[in-house]
């Protein structure tokens, strides 16, 4: 089955021409079969390279043997060690030193971090990548954004898109179902992040489309009514979530960002990843997000509570910058700079009074942190703190300093502005 973009390209009533860089994505059984054949026909032939893992080396070397004519002969394959593999600048500078400078496109075998490793040295090489997803685990395959640790500071990188993308149900289907439970909570977590993205179009203005917005709720939508099916290994509804995954990378490349698929639930992430008031968390990134998403919904929620928003109002003194100095230490200079200008000078008294019924229905649109743990549950999610290596006591300080580790508008920035 090759997945339609047509119909989502181009101009649109939000004012943009939505483009979309990445040309066809294949989604079957056997899709390896046809890379050297798409391959060729997008003009993508001689000296490529492909990256993997420890992990998903056998899959690899069976794309290899596909496409062998079209790699780099001296070095085909390039396996990164999966033990302790992550985003960041370390393992990218391990993997830049395996490619010869004659590589002329790469093919990304792997989940998350081989996308993310191989997304940001294409980016740098100026070179075309192809993406062979190996597990319905992350929205990253077909996205453009890199969210990676720099020098300890989590930081988000525009990447580049794959070419194409291979997604092969011999291949998915059959992954460890802890990647597909993550790969659950990643695409679950869009309810905030869509919520976020509405709360900085009605307060900040800031632009918004409704044809991207309707992309990412409806493919959430129908991966939250087949949970049980995915959870019992059904091969369509494990597509749907396959699907759902690969929507979000597009509706990255269709806005240009990844505003529509990026809020506070993983501001949250991004703040325990840096381990400022905690050690280093032990999970999957979709494990970490499904996390943040009830920790961040929990907290929104209690805005609903509110009848009389006048009544708790807080004067906003501006950023809390002595206790950010204090958490986030060396890492607190890039964070101040993060935040400039602060979007919340903006929001005045009479501007969060005005839109509050509106920011309540926001809130009050998306499934509550009470009806979406039993569903995670119930399909192997994690949802407690503990479940993924963090101590729950952290939660007033995370919920208190997350906001700050990027600029974005969310719903949990503009709750700073009243007594919850
Ligand atoms: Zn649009």
């Amino acid at each position: 089955m090759e997945i339609n973009l047509a119909q989502l390209k181009g101009s649109c009533e939000c004012g943009r021409n939505h483009a979309i860089t990445t040309k066809t994505i294949i989604m079957e059984p056997g899709a390896i079969n046809r890379i050297l054949d798409v391959t060729e026909a997008l003009e993508i032939k001689s000296m490529g390279c492909i990256i993997c893992d420890t992990n998903t080396k056998d899959f690899a070397e069976a794309v290899a043997l596909k496409i062998s004519a079209n790699l780099y002969i001296h070095k085909p394959v390039i396996v990164l060690q999966a033990d302790g593999l992550e985003a960041s600048d370390k393992c990218v500078q391990e993997a830049e030193a395996e490619i010869s400078p004659y590589v002329s496109w790469l093919a990304a075998v792997g989940s998350g971090t081989v996308h993310t490793i191989t997304r940001f040295l294409a980016n740098k090489m100026k070179i075309p990548f192809v993406s062979v997803p190996t597990a319905a685990a992350t929205d990253g395959f077909a996205g453009t954004v890199n969210t990676m640790s720099w020098n300890g500071y989590i930081k988000t990188f525009t990447g580049v898109a794959p070419l194409a993308v291979f997604a092969d149900n011999d291949i998915f289907l059959n992954a460890p179902y802890r990647l597909t439970a993550a790969g659950i909570s990643e695409t679950l977590s869009k309810y905030m992040s869509l919520a976020d993205w509405k709360c900085g179009n009605i307060f900040l203005n800031e632009p918004f489309c409704e044809r991207v917005y309707e992309l990412i709720k409806t493919a959430v939508d129908s991966v939250f009514e087949n949970l049980p099916a995915i959870h019992a290994g059904d091969a369509e509804a494990c597509e749907t979530l396959m699907l759902s995954l690969l929507m979000a990378g597009i509706s990255m490349q269709m806005w240009g960002d990844s505003r529509p698929v990026s809020g506070g639930e993983r501001q949250l992430v991004q703040f325990w990843d840096m381990c400022v008031v905690n050690k280093k968390p032990n999970a999957l990134q979709g494990e970490k997000i499904g996390v943040g998403l009830l920790t961040a919904l929990r907290h929104c929620e209690k805005a609903l509570q509110i009848a009389n928003p006048e009544r708790k109002m807080l004067g906003y003194e501006g950023m809390p910058q002595s206790v950010m100095k204090s958490k986030f230490g060396p890492m607190y200079e890039s964070v101040l700079k993060e935040n400039q200008p602060d979007p919340l000078k903006s929001v005045t008294p009479e501007i969060m009074l005005e839109k509050f019924p509106e920011l309540q229905k926001i809130i009050s649109s998306i499934p509550s942190a009470r009806k979406l743990r039993p569903h995670m549950q119930a399909a192997g999610c994690m949802t407690k703190m503990e479940d993924i290596g963090l101590d729950s006591g952290i939660i007033p300080d995370s919920l208190m300093l997350a906001p700050f580790v990027r600029r974005r508008f969310t719903v949990m920035r503009v709750l700073k502005l009243l007594k919850i």
